[in-house]
């Protein structure tokens, strides 16, 4: 399916509400059901119409069938953040006594899931450094259900090899999932490579203007009608049809916002890796990536955020170098208009900063729709102000 009618035309019956171009805000709780028989076949299963808008959404259903068209999956269900998309598939594929095998610091929300929830339902995890497939065959215990996966990590860009551990997965009976949020579905198709759930959070690239908060989760209809029936309308965290409505338009720009931000930070990228204050960049498409290779096999694209080492001899000179950039903001988050600045060290005091710990001295860069020369200068001005 060209990446062009999914955008534009898919899901859309416009016939339906009057030609308009954009899809109405079904802004409803629930709907009208005109026999019995028909309320008996929806207590059934809920799955199969319009009953409650917790389940099923018309302005929510024409962002799931764009959503898994992009991902090339049979069925999509959309969140209302990204943690709880993480949330829905990693608790539908474990239960008492189960284990799971998890690449090392993912992102916060998995983490606390693995570390603090999953525990007291005694559900065990293993942390793997998940650059090499032996480390997978590895850790897997005659009880693990699940392998978690993040591909790229999100502040150190580590990749996993994918279509080799959707396979031992397969010769196993394990669940793959994977948060695909660095990449999106337009650079990285993980259901392709043979993984069986793929998330990503719609609050970045997605959304693209930083005003709404959404979650992404796709897999085969077997698996999302499972996670449908139990997890989704259980914990009530599917999306707000305003805010569906808002991804339907993300989505629209979604090719055109990431070429730009692709061009973007290669240029960026390779200022700050020339700059005499930098000790060293990570990014995906970068020759001196560990994992280049392999990116450019699994990758369609690497754009937006990168990091970078600083030679900072203190932790106040990170401290005045972020807080000296007039228009890339500090923030959490990434993948919407505006740049965006992170230190690592903003969770350390100046006592623990330590410049021999490389970790300490790294910065995380967002890339926006910003010109790239504005964002240069910006950062040179901030570099004159903290050395
Ligand atoms: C932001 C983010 C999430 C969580 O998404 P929310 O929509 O904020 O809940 C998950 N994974 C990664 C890599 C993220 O950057």
């Amino acid at each position: 399916m060209d990446i062009s009618y999914i955008i534009n035309e898919l899901g859309e019956t416009r016939e339906q509400y009057f030609n308009a171009i954009a899809p109405p805000i079904i802004q409803t709780s629930n709907f009208r059901v005109q026999r019995v028989d028909e309320l008996k076949a929806l207590f059934e299963d809920e799955h199969s119409g319009y009953l409650y808008s917790r389940g099923l959404n018309p302005t929510v259903e024409i962002l799931r069938q764009k959503l898994a068209a992009l991902d090339g999956a049979e069925e999509t269900l959309v969140f209302n953040s990204g943690a709880s998309a993480i949330f829905a598939g990693i608790l539908a594929n474990v239960k008492a006594g189960d284990h799971v095998v998890a690449v090392e610091k993912p992102y916060t929300w998995a983490q606390r899931m693995f570390d603090v929830i999953l525990p007291r339902f005694g559900v065990t995890t293993t942390y793997i450094d998940g650059t090499r497939i032996e480390h997978f065959e590895r850790a897997i215990l005659p009880n693990t259900t699940l392998i978690y996966l993040e591909s790229p990590n999100s502040w150190d860009y580590k990749l996993q090899p994918l279509k080799q551990v959707a396979e031992l997965a397969r010769s196993e009976g394990i669940v793959t999932m994977i948060d695909n949020s660095y990449c999106s579905p337009l650079y990285q198709r993980p259901i392709g490579f043979g993984i069986d759930l793929s998330m990503q959070t719609a609050t970045k690239y997605i959304g693209g203007h930083s005003d709404t908060v959404g979650g992404v989760l796709s897999g085969t209809a077997a698996m999302m009608k499972k996670i449908f029936d139990s997890e989704f309308l259980n914990t009530g965290s599917g999306i707000q049809p305003f805010n569906a409505w808002l991804l339907i338009r993300g989505l629209r720009t979604l090719p055109t916002r990431l070429e730009r931000i692709s061009r973007s930070t290669q240029a960026v990228a390779a200022w700050i890796k020339a700059h005499p204050l930098v000790e060293g960049i990570l990014f995906p498409f970068d020759e001196s990536f560990p994992q280049y290779a392999l990116a450019r096999q699994q990758m369609q694209g690497a754009c937006g955020l990168l990091s970078f080492y600083v030679r900072a001899r203190a932790h106040d000179e990170i401290v005045t170098f972020c807080e000296s950039l007039k228009h890339i903001m500090m923030a959490v988050s990434w993948g919407g208009h505006e740049s965006l600045i992170l230190p690592k060290c903003a969770s350390l005091t100046a006592a623990e900063f330590d410049p021999n710990i490389k970790e300490h001295r790294m910065l995380r860069l967002y890339t926006g729709l910003e010109d790239p020369d504005y964002l240069i200068r910006d950062l040179e001005q901030a570099f004159q102000a903290a050395w």
